[in-house]
Parts: structure tokens; sequence; C-alpha cells
């Protein structure tokens, strides 16, 4: 298999799996529209199967978040937001804020979002299609929300930024997800930034796996996981 067919068939497999919950009106844009493949390299190799060593990270930078925090979104300092220059942001709900099926916000969590209110405008913006349940949350931390956002979809961040009135590079966009939050942000042109999940005992072990299979994709990918402060 040549190189550049290696990534054409690449290209061909992320957009398949992308269009299928973004809708493809929304993809044709920037999604995948064109991955470029690194120039072909000589190589002496055994195994004539994979490409060895392409410089990967020209493959899906918008996969790349801006800021790995390596921590919950408690550990999220009103300091950084402002190192980064930060005026707004958009947190996904789902494992960022509270563990998947709880409804209540812990008061440490209120706390930090008290905290955090003096940068900006805060939203929630969440695939989670219970409006009883992210409506409950939202309001017991009195900040606006969207539910069944279907990011990567940029729809319902756009909404979210465009009733902050801040360019979207200064709002932050901050979830556990890659291929949802940290895709849809990127799309967007917002700040990304990757926190590690609320840890509850009661966590779906499933979508901890999901995490970690999108890890390991991103990783393939060229994609920089590691924290930095
Ligand atoms: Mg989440």
């Amino acid at each position: 298999m040549s190189v550049e067919y290696f990534y054409e068939a690449l290209g061909r497999k992320i957009k398949r799996y992308l269009s299928g919950f973004i809708g493809l009106e929304d993809l044709q844009d920037e999604v995948v529209g064109t991955i470029h493949p690194p120039p072909p390299r000589l190589l002496v190799s055994s195994s004539p199967r994979l490409p060895l060593s392409p410089s990967p990270m020209t493959l899906f930078p918008l996969l790349q978040p801006d800021l790995v925090l390596g921590g919950s979104v408690l550990d999220l300092t009103l300091e950084i937001l402002e190192r980064n220059q930060i005026k707004g942001l958009v947190l996904d709900v789902d494992d960022t804020i509270v563990p998947i099926g709880i409804d209540l916000a812990r008061p440490e969590l209120t706390r930090w979002v008290e905290q955090i209110k003096k940068i900006g405008p805060l939203w929630l913006v969440t695939n989670n299609p219970s409006q009883v349940r992210i409506g409950a949350i939202a309001e017991s931390l009195s900040v606006p929300y969207f539910h069944s956002a279907a990011k990567p979809s940029r729809r319902k961040l756009r909404q979210a930024v465009a009733a902050m009135s801040i360019d979207p590079s200064q709002v932050a966009m901050v979830g556990d997800r890659l291929f949802t939050d940290v895709l849809a942000g990127n799309r967007l042109g917002m700040f990304t930034i990757l926190i590690e999940p609320i840890v509850d005992e009661e966590s779906v072990i499933g979508f901890q796996a999901i995490r970690s299979v999108e890890f390991a994709i991103a990783r393939a990918l060229g994609i920089s996981l590691a924290a930095k402060k």
C-alpha cells in the first residue's frame, strides 16, 4: 500500500465516522475535506505494509487541544484562563462538570463556577438529550445551556458564542472528549481545553472506554496529549 493510498483511505474512514453524527452538510466545509499526506520518504524497512514515521502533526490538527490540563475542571484556575486571554467559557456537562447520570452539582463545583464567572459569561453545551436533567444542573449553577448539541457540530457552540458577543478565539471550549468537545471547539476557532473526567464511583465504564479509543486514534494521528501547565 502506498503512503498516498494509506492517507486517502484513512481520510475516507474518518469522514464516514464523523458524518454519522454531524450530518454531511455540516461536514463538507473544512473538517476532513483534504488530508495532506506528508511527502514520501525513502525508508529501508523489512515491512512494506505501513508507512514509517509520517509527520502526522499535519494530519488532523482539529483534534489537537490548545491546552491539555491534566486535571479535572476544578483544576482550571482564573490565572490559567487569564494567561490565555479567555473572556468566556463553554463547558461540556457529562464527565466534565458532573459524572454521567448525576443530576446535582457538587458544592465544590458550584464554588468553582462562582469563581470562574469573574472571567466572563459561561454556557453549558452538551450532547445529552435530557432537558430535565441538564436544565436542573444549569439552573442550580445559574448558567444558560444547550442540550442535544450534536458536537462535533458547531451549531449550538456558535449560538452560545454569539450570545456572548466575544470572538471565538477568546472563548474556551472545555470538555473531556476529543472527537466531540475538542473537535467542535477547534472547528469554530475556539480555545480548546481538554480536562480529565470528574471521577465518580458510579461513572459508566463504557464511556471511559470510548475516550480511551479516541485517545489511541488521536495519538496515532500525532496529536499531543501530554499535560502542560
Ligand atoms: Mg463529556
